[in-house]
């Protein structure tokens, strides 16, 4: 159980007040209904006790009185209603967002130091992007010596040494994670399409990693399903790799979970974080104001609210005098699922070469290998398929700017499932409307940065409050590397990769 002490403390206030110290608390809860229950038996003790004047939740100390509130929501929380029902309780660094960025974040202070970590969520894990991904791990479309391209490879590398791992303790990691090295095969049609996949796999040679060009024939023998034409071809990285984006959440969420019973993990899922309070000497972040909880910080507090992060931190810098704008924009995807598919077989994942220009944002992407349907959305489509740790087919996908906007669209399924089938002479055999009881869709919005970059690293001017957002297209592959270097950022450590080129400076704010 948590170390809750309540004494009372003097006030120059006129009001009656209390100390409920629990900077020495530890929360041991071993999951999140034992939290709910935690809350509410905290929430019982607080509807008995007087409040403060300003009835600033339970915790009222000497510094308390001098803690300022930064946004006008949180001010606006001593509602006698709200204080009712709120709980306060502290942790080393807290996470807001449980996407697979925050979800990673948390486990590496879990795995990599004896911290404590609180994870908050407005949702649940997978409520965001994440649970959309398709789960490539791939080098294939990244560029060598780009920014992003030691921070991938690095994130392979950890995503290969946790597989290793979980092999080693007897278990398989294609259950855990959905882990399959299954290659990656970048396809092109077009004299043109092949002449910049002959390039790509020169320089992912010269890079050091396993490359070839493969001829239409030789493409054909490892994925006979295919039509590509005579002149077509495809760069192949055999390396490359998949995992299960729902699989490895719940396996990184159970590793975090374990770490409850010792006192030092806590999820707040359905509990959007609302403000920041501050110490007005320090002007260090004290603690995350969320709707049903104050969680103190003693060391850092990472956002990691994907496409949310802009508009979040606009939320929570709303009454400082700290300008920032995270330009991180919504930028949504559907995948398309049909279960149970036997009708062939992908050996591969696969990618339509005119992806890669669509993953790095133009404002008019190359029609030549898409369907742009939409100028003010910027609609693309680019055919990509794999076969899941299930064996389900996993066709994709689009990107389009439409806001916060997660409905399904069936006009983009239909889409997909064209463009499927110019590469899969099989699937025009096949109605879509009489898949209905095997198709599955799904929709994430992947978080955009304008600079193709994420954001990684603490806000200037807050040192305790972190930034680790905007991973678009590339979230799940680059998550074990981001959580490395958000840990080594708080730690004081040297990082593994260059954090530079992921700075907030000079990107969201001068
Ligand atoms: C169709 C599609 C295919 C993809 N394929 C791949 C792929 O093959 N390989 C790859 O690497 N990547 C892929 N991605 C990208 C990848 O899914 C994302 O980059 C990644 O999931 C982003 O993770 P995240 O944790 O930053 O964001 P999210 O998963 O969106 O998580 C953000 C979380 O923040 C929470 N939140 C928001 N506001 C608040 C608040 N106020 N308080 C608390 N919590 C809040 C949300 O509820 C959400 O759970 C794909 C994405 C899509 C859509």
């Amino acid at each position: 159980m948590a170390a809750l002490s309540i004494s009372s403390s003097s006030s120059s206030s006129s009001s009656s007040s209390l100390n409920l110290n629990f900077r020495s608390a530890k929360p041991n809860f071993s999951n999140s209904n034992h939290i709910l229950a935690a809350s509410l038996r905290f929430a019982q003790k607080f509807s008995q006790i007087p409040r403060n004047r300003a009835g600033f939740g339970p915790k009222i100390t000497e510094n308390d009185r001098t803690r300022i509130a930064i946004s006008a929501s949180s001010s606006s929380v001593p509602s006698r209603s709200r204080s009712r029902s709120s709980s306060a309780l502290e942790f080393d660094v807290v996470v807001v967002g449980a996407g697979i960025i925050g979800l990673t974040i948390a486990r590496q202070f879990l795995l990599g130091s004896d911290l404590s970590v609180a994870v908050v969520d407005a949702a649940v894990p997978c409520a965001g992007a994440t649970g959309a991904g398709q789960g490539y791990i791939w080098m294939a479309h990244k560029t060598p010596k780009s920014a992003l391209w030691e921070l991938a490879m690095r994130s392979k590398r950890l995503w290969e040494m946790l597989a290793a791992s979980i092999q080693q303790k007897g278990m398989d990691p294609l259950d855990i994670l959905g882990w399959k090295k299954t290659g990656s095969l970048l396809i092109g049609r077009t004299s043109e399409e092949l002449a910049m996949l002959k390039d790509r796999v020169e320089l992912l040679s010269k890079a050091g990693l396993r490359a070839e060009y493969l001829s239409s024939h030789a493409l054909l023998s490892k994925e006979p399903a295919l039509e590509i034409g005579k002149e077509g071809g495809a760069a192949s990285i055999p390396d490359d790799c998949q995992i299960d984006a729902s699989r490895a959440v719940s396996f990184i969420e159970k590793q975090n979970r374990d770490f409850t019973s010792k006192g030092r993990y806590a999820e707040f899922y359905h509990d959007p974080a609302i403000s920041l309070i501050r110490g007005s000497r320090s002007g260090e972040v004290d603690a995350v104001q969320t709707s049903k909880n104050t969680l103190y910080c003693k060391k850092a507090v990472v956002v990691a609210a994907g496409s949310w992060s802009g508009s979040l931190m606009l939320k929570l810098l709303s009454e400082s005098n700290i300008s920032l704008n995270v330009p991180v924009k919504p930028r949504k995807g559907h995948l398309l699922v049909v279960e149970n598919f036997n009708s062939f077989r992908v050996n591969h994942g696969m990618m339509e070469v005119g992806y890669v220009g669509h993953q790095i944002a133009t404002s008019h992407p190359s029609s030549s290998s898409s369907n742009l349907v939409d100028n003010e959305q910027n609609l693309s489509i680019s055919m990509t398929a794999t076969t899941d740790a299930m064996g389900n087919l996993v066709l994709g996908s689009s990107r389009q700017f439409a806001g916060f906007n997660t409905e399904v669209e069936d006009s983009i399924i239909n889409r997909i499932w064209t463009r499927a089938g110019e590469f899969f002479p099989a699937l025009r055999e096949l109605e879509l409307s009489n898949l209905s009881d095997s198709k599955k869709v799904r929709v994430g919005l992947r978080p955009y940065m304008p600079d193709g970059k994420p954001i990684i690293g603490p806000v200037p001017g807050l040192p305790n409050l972190l930034l680790a957002a905007g991973h678009e297209g590339g979230g799940l592959s680059m998550a074990l590397g981001t959580a490395e270097m958000v840990f080594d950022l708080v730690l004081g450590n040297v990082t593994k990769v260059d954090s530079a080129p992921f700075a907030i400076k000079g990107r969201c704010c001068n």
